[in-house]
C-alpha cells in the first residue's frame, strides 16, 4: 500500500455549546489538516496522487469553505446574528470539534474522489482529532452536511 500526506494550513474559529471549558467562548486557530491518500499500486506517473492535484481540489474548498470562517454548531444563536452581519459562518450539524471538523474534510475528500483513508486535524501543535473510517463497508457516502454545503454556501 502506498501512502501520500498533504498538510493543509487554514485559520478558523469556533465556539463548542454545552461546554464548561473555555472553548465555550469564540476563540480561533491556525489549524493544520493534514490529509491521506493511499492506493496499492501507483498511476501511470507513479503517484498516487499529485500532491498539486491535491492542492487543487481540498486546499482550494477549505480555502473557499473553511479559511477565515467561523465553524459553528447549528443549535448556536450566533449564526443568524453572524450571518447577518455578513460575517463568514460554516454551519456544523454537530459542535465544531477537532473531530468533527476532521471529519468534514474526511468527507469532502471523498466527494472529490480522493482516495483519502484519514484526516487528522491539528487544532493546536499539541493536540490534534483523527477520523479514519472502520474497514470499508462498500462505498462510503459522504455526511449530510458536506452533500449540503455543495449546494449551498454557507460563506457570505
Ligand atoms: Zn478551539
Amino acid at each position: 500500500m502506498y501512502e501520500v500526506t498533504r498538510l493543509i494550513k487554514f485559520c478558523y474559529g469556533h465556539r463548542l455549546l454545552n461546554y464548561r471549558g473555555k472553548c465555550r467562548h469564540l476563540h480561533g486557530h491556525n489549524g493544520r489538516a493534514q490529509v491521506t491518500l493511499a492506493s496499492e499500486a501507483l498511476d501511470a506517473r507513479g503517484m498516487v496522487r499529485d500532491f498539486e492535484e491535491i492542492k487543487g481540489t481540498l486546499q482550494a474548498w477549505i480555502d473557499q469553505t473553511l479559511d477565515h470562517t467561523m465553524l459553528l454548531c447549528r443549535e448556536d444563536p450566533l449564526v443568524e446574528e453572524l450571518r447577518r452581519r455578513g460575517e463568514r459562518c460554516y454551519v456544523l450539524d454537530t459542535n465544531p470539534t477537532a473531530e468533527a471538523i476532521a471529519r468534514l474534510i474526511f468527507d469532502y475528500a471523498l466527494l472529490a474522489g480522493l482516495p483519502v483513508t484519514a484526516v487528522t486535524l491539528w487544532e493546536t501543535d499539541q493536540s490534534y482529532a483523527t477520523y479514519r473510517p472502520a474497514a470499508a463497508r462498500g462505498r462510503r457516502r459522504p455526511a449530510r452536511a458536506v452533500r449540503r454545503a455543495r449546494s449551498t454556501s454557507t460563506a457570505a
